[in-house]
């Protein structure tokens, strides 16, 4: 498929963000919307981010998003949001939960389907809601619809939402098809941060196991900067920065 999705809203901080609860919706469905084009992309889709990231106003917003949608030729498009309403800043046992909002029926298989995947995470299912007047609906070519995660104000919500999940479920509404768990979590870009050698002499690999090829060694006490980390059957693995190699982070403490 070809697909555009972008995340509502203004970033956080700027005019015309969006809901700020307990969780702030312009930062969150930034973080889905980046790993559902990452988990579409691993699927073989060809993605398009429609995100608008320096709208003067809400108006402006709004139509910067559907021009950049309008200017590719898709499928589909993909509008992440969070909801607010719910007022339940304690936690009152009941998640407020997931609505997809439609234009039309176009869209209401994927819609139902993404209703149904994030339910599945524990989420209530609100259902498709139809809309004629929210403007990004309205006004993208291609088939469109706004997923409303969960709710931002209620507690249950907050605490049940994990963006990875979140992501996976709306990819799985949107393709029918599942994210390979290793392909995501195995290998991840990290912040870069400090660590430690703990042991005498660590060996530096070319990769990030222990049968590949030894490049060099490293020392106790010495400090290098891990740029990426690789989960290898449980033991976790480190890209050094200078790019000479992976490391075993279980013979190293985080400075
Ligand atoms: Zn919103």
């Amino acid at each position: 498929m070809k697909i555009n999705v972008h995340a509502g809203h203004n970033p956080d901080g700027k005019v015309a963000c969006g809901v700020v609860g307990l969780i702030k919706e312009s930062t969150e469905n930034r973080k889905v919307k980046e790993l559902v084009i990452q988990y579409l992309r691993q699927l073989g889709h060809t993605v398009y981010d429609c995100t608008c990231d320096d709208g003067a106003n809400q108006d402006d917003v709004l139509h910067k998003i559907v021009a950049k949608c309008n200017a590719h030729t898709v499928d589909l498009d993909v509008s992440i949001h969070f909801n607010a309403g719910a007022s339940d800043k304690v936690g009152n046992g009941k998640t407020t939960g997931v609505e997809v909002l439609v234009y039309d029926t176009q869209t209401k298989t994927i819609a139902t389907n993404i209703c149904a995947a994030i339910a599945a995470l524990g989420f209530r299912n609100r259902g498709l809601k139809t809309r004629k007047d929210l403007y990004v609906l309205k006004y993208t070519k291609a088939p469109a619809l706004i997923v409303e995660c969960c709710f931002a104000d209620d507690a249950d919500d907050v605490k049940l939402y994990d963006p990875d999940k979140m992501a996976r479920a709306i990819v799985k509404g949107i393709t029918g098809q599942s994210v390979a768990a290793t392909a995501a979590t195995q290998s991840s870009a990290t912040s870069p941060y400090l660590v430690r050698v703990t042991t005498d002499v660590l060996r530096v690999r070319a990769d990030h196991n222990t049968t590949s090829k030894i490049v060099t060694r490293v020392y106790r006490g010495d400090v290098y900067t891990i740029v990426e980390t690789y989960n290898n059957g449980g033991t976790l693995w480190g890209r050094l920065k200078s790019g000479a190699g992976w490391i075993s982070l279980k013979y190293t403490e985080r400075v």
